[in-house]
């Protein structure tokens, strides 16, 4: 997990999503919050090896769903936080159950 994270580290759209976290307190202050910010700030290639763990351990695999728990596609970053709060589902199953289907 920690290369797909690294990757992740360069997506707009990852980063995005790490400020929402942020934004919304999702985060334990202190050491996570701080790796936290420096990834957002484009430093990630900064970090040292503890301080990588620290944001894998504490923030990334933490606020993670591995794919719709209903229909197993992955999950995008922008539906992620609604991902976390219910369940682990993508918009469109969330719709479907809405719905009744
Ligand atoms: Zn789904």
């Amino acid at each position: 997990m920690e290369d797909f994270f690294r990757t992740c580290c360069n997506d707009q759209d990852y980063l995005d999503f790490l400020q929402e976290l942020v934004n919304s307190d999702r985060i334990d202050g202190g050491a996570a919050l701080g790796v936290t910010k420096m990834v957002i700030d484009g430093r990630c290639d900064e970090l040292s090896q503890p301080q990588w763990n620290t944001f894998l351990k504490h923030v990334a695999e933490l606020n993670y769903v591995d794919g719709c728990t209903r229909c197993a596609t992955p999950i995008p970053w922008c539906e992620m936080l609604e991902a976390l709060d219910n369940g682990g589902y993508c918009n469109y199953c969330v719709h479907k159950m809405e719905k009744g289907e």
